[in-house]
């Protein structure tokens, strides 16, 4: 199996291959053709396989479909700490190195001061910690109303961090009409019940 062989386009197969990568992971060789689909999925993978890129690449694809001269956000993904943030972001900068996108993350326990001038800016994709991105929600610096895409990165982390709460909020500032994916290490009954209320129809994914 071959990125060309899950219909990734040359751009983002040019950036990995330049980035080292000679093959698709399990996680990617699984998930990319339904998230190409448009479908949503749920997927249990843990830190180390592939997973940020498994999401990564094709949501760069299904963006590159739409109209460039929008201004809103288009892309969110929810991730429990600044650490992951901060690599998810690396990531999709790698990834979209020959595209016309933009990414950004936001995360607590940092001055919010360099966060606004960056949101000033286009972005395509905000990587956010669910606290810090009410806050920018709230102050009216970021508008998720037109939001197509929906990560949930380690969702059994962010739960366990508490952030239940938080992350619901955010899922009511966002349209129901979306495609999320939902990634975790762990799949108990708890967050198989709330990806189950979140996800319309999802195709299991699992290595
Ligand atoms: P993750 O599971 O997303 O934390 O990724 C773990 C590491 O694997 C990261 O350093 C990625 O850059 C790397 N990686 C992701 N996909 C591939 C691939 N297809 N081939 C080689 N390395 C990869």
């Amino acid at each position: 199996m071959s990125f060309k062989n899950l219909n990734l386009i040359n751009p983002i197969v040019r950036a990995v291959t330049e980035a080292g990568y000679s093959k698709p992971t399990g996680i990617q060789e699984a998930a990319i053709p339904h998230i190409l689909e448009g479908r949503d999925i749920i997927a249990c993978a843990q830190t180390g396989t592939g997973k940020t890129a498994a999401f990564a690449m094709p949501i760069l694809q299904l963006l590159k479909r739409y109209n460039p001269e929008h201004k809103e956000i288009r892309t969110l993904i929810l991730t429990p700490t600044r650490e992951l943030a901060i690599q998810i972001e690396e990531n999709f900068a790698i990834y979209s190195k020959y595209l016309p996108l933009s990414q950004l993350s936001v995360f607590g326990g940092v001055s919010i001061g360099g966060q606004l001038a960056a949101l000033r800016k286009r972005v395509d994709i905000l990587v956010a910690t669910p606290g810090r991105l009410l806050d920018l929600v709230n102050q009216r610096h970021i508008d998720l109303s037109k939001i197509e895409i929906l990560v949930l990165d380690e969702a059994d982390r962010m739960l366990d961090m508490g952030f239940v709460n938080d992350v619901k909020k955010v899922l009511n500032l966002i349209p129901r009409r979306r495609q999320t994916l939902f990634f975790s290490a762990t799949m108990p009954l708890s967050i198989k019940r709330f990806a189950a209320s979140i996800l319309n129809n999802p195709v299991e994914v699992t290595i």
